[in-house]
């Protein structure tokens, strides 16, 4: 679509994308009509903001698709099932997310996208690509959930010369026609199946962001659903499939030899079988999946054609978002860690994975996930367990099936006091050299607002305890 004037556009949601959006296609002269669910205060407040500037608004009915309606573009965590959609595929009319409608906005020299999406890992690595690509002298911003809106990357003031983004498999569901110049899936595991209706469906989800790649689609070696959904990909002539790996690489992938980050994919001196990128010790922090993160922005980086130094300057200059295995002080010789950000099993398998004898706290929402392989793979790590949260019955049954040694204190509360309580049982259950480590493998909305909430309360508990006895915080 080039003549935006007079064109009737739906728009599906309010919100941190529904209303740049309405605002952005109203200012080309469309003529903009949002739908919303809700119709309580705060979308009253919002859709007098919209409508000061000639958008109708429609509050309390998300599911009637307006007259004449030609496109709808979407919230993207609008379920794919909900009757609005349904009307639009009858009357063959298209759904774009906000995602998508960046990609069909931007000018025809905008920079190219090197993009990332992934069960976990995400953020970090799409940060970690920006420190890299900044490193390199090049003008970029990490974009999507995190800092630059895509919407702003791509119709503000500022030039780019490649942008980092970060895409959701809500947003690749809405984005038919987004064609990165590389792409990755760091892993693959279940999540967010309730809003995808099924594992094979979040899969191909994913994998649309290898949909048209250009250079090089990204694997995770480890992950054979990674490789297997390149396989499936369609992309342009040329485009390379890389993996990357924690183990020493093979011909086209990344990996690593004696802690050192090494490239075979990209090695520019033909003498040469690899060429050296960085240190273990270069990434923060050097957690086993962080180093997966790492390999997997240093390999989008290098398929831009990043030099590398420029990776190991831009390793070495991250420094990694709040409640993410965030080191929060040390009580009496134990080590207190934030991974309020572990929100599903996966995730915290991971942070487990990087500590040898550990008191979790854990629960939340489970959001229908299993337990049992998480709890299998880290017995041998656990010290004990201290459960909060309304689903915290499904973690207490993972442990006695898979961990009946461990010592479990059930905190049967939900209030946001249970946290200070966990902080304290669990600095009962830990000896010194042990890491307490909140990784919840749960959604947070049970306790608290987010996970950041989540995170500050963990934290606060921990510096009351270090105040009363004596800790470095
Ligand atoms: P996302 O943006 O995908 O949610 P983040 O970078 O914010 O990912 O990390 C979320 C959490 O996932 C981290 O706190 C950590 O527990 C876990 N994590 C990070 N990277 C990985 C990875 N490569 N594999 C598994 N878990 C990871």
């Amino acid at each position: 679509v080039t003549d935006w004037q007079g064109k009737h556009v739906t728009v599906a949601g309010l919100g941190v994308s529904g209303i740049p959006a309405a605002k952005v296609l109203r200012g080309l002269g469309a003529i903009v009509t949002v739908v919303n669910d809700g119709d309580d205060e705060r979308s009253r407040t919002q859709a007098a903001e919209l409508e000061a500037e000639g958008i109708t608004v429609r509050l309390g009915d998300g599911a009637t698709l307006p007259e004449g309606t030609e496109l709808i573009v979407t919230t993207p965590g609008w379920k794919p099932d909900k009757p609005l959609f349904a009307a639009a595929a009858e009357a063959g009319i298209e759904v774009w997310g906000d995602v998508e409608l960046a990609w069909r906005l931007r000018g025809p020299d905008a920079a190219p996208w090197l993009a990332v999406t992934g069960t976990n890992g995400k953020t970090t690595t799409v940060r970690m690509l920006a420190s890299i690509l900044q490193a390199a002298g090049l003008r970029t911003a990490a974009v999507g959930n995190i800092g630059v809106s895509l919407l702003d990357a791509v119709l503000g003031e500022e030039t780019y010369d490649v942008l980092a983004v970060e895409l959701s498999s809500y947003q690749l569901h809405w984005s038919p026609s987004v064609r990165a110049h590389s792409a990755v899936v760091l892993n693959l595991a279940p999540d967010h199946l309730d809003w995808h209706g099924s594992m094979e469906a979040y899969a191909k989800d994913k994998g649309r962001i290898y949909e048209g790649n250009q250079v090089a689609c990204v694997y995770n070696a480890a992950d054979k659903a990674t490789e297997d959904l390149v396989r499936e990909a369609d992309v342009e002539e040329g485009c390379r499939a890389i993996g990357f790996t924690l183990g020493s690489p093979r011909p086209s992938e990344l990996g690593v030899v004696d802690g050192i980050l090494v490239d075979r994919a990209f090695v520019e001196d033909r003498q040469k079988q690899a060429q050296e990128l960085a240190e273990v010790a270069d990434v923060n922090p050097p957690a086993p999946h962080n180093v997966a993160n790492a390999l997997a922005a240093a390999a989008l980086a290098r398929a831009f054609g990043v030099e590398p130094a420029a990776v190991r300057d831009g390793l070495r200059d991250f420094r990694p978002d709040a409640h993410r295995i965030e080191h929060v002080a040390d009580v009496e010789g134990v080590s207190y860690v934030d991974d309020s950000k572990a929100t599903n099993p996966h995730a915290a398998q991971a942070s487990l994975a990087a500590y040898e004898s550990i008191v979790w706290i854990a629960g939340g929402l489970a959001k229908g996930a299993s337990f049992d392989e998480l709890v299998a793979a880290s017995v041998k790590r656990l010290r004990g367990a201290v459960l909060i949260g309304k689903e915290r019955h499904l973690v207490r049954e993972a442990l006695a099936r898979h961990a009946p040694e461990v010592p479990v204190v059930d905190l049967d509360r939900t209030d946001t006091g249970a946290m200070s309580a966990a902080v304290e049982e669990a600095a009962r259950l830990a000896a010194p050299g042990d890491t307490v480590l909140l990784a919840p493998a749960c959604a947070s909305m049970d306790m608290f607002v987010n996970y950041n909430k989540r995170g500050e309360a963990f934290a606060d508990a921990v510096h009351a305890l270090a105040a009363e006895r004596g800790g470095d915080a």
